[in-house]
């Protein structure tokens, strides 16, 4: 059994505040949110980063984005904009390896990332 973070709350082994799950795809709210909606959009199949993602995960990745378009409209944020984030490896800030997407917002994003 991985002790994957992702995967223990994909697995209800530890609680996450889930928002929307579908068989392939599951959304819960980041712990340490950094803007009013702050969202982590998971595929449920274990994946360790972006750089990991094979053309088998096509499908999987193209629900993945339609899962974030029907999350950023239900939570009203498609009409002013939002921002969504892949931290990939040590150099891109990414902590939990499992692949998700970041999606934030709520307030005004600015540019650059830190
Ligand atoms: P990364 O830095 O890998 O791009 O993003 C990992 C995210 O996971 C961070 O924003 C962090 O706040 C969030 N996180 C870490 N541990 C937990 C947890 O136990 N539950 C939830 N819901 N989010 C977590
Ligand atoms: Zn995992």
């Amino acid at each position: 059994m991985t002790q994957c973070l992702f995967c223990r709350i994909i697995r209800k082994e530890i609680p996450g505040r889930i928002v929307h799950e579908s068989d392939s795809v599951i959304a819960f709210e980041d712990i340490n949110p950094q803007a009013p909606v702050h969202l982590l959009v998971v595929p449920k199949k274990h994946i360790d980063s972006l750089t990991n993602l094979s053309k088998a995960d096509r499908e999987l990745m193209g629900s993945l984005f339609l899962t974030i378009n029907e999350l950023a409209k239900a939570s009203h944020l498609a009409r002013d904009g939002f921002r969504t984030v892949i931290n990939t490896g040590p150099g891109g800030g990414q902590t939990v390896y499992h692949l998700h997407v970041h999606l934030l917002g709520g307030r005004q994003m600015t540019w650059p990332p830190g």
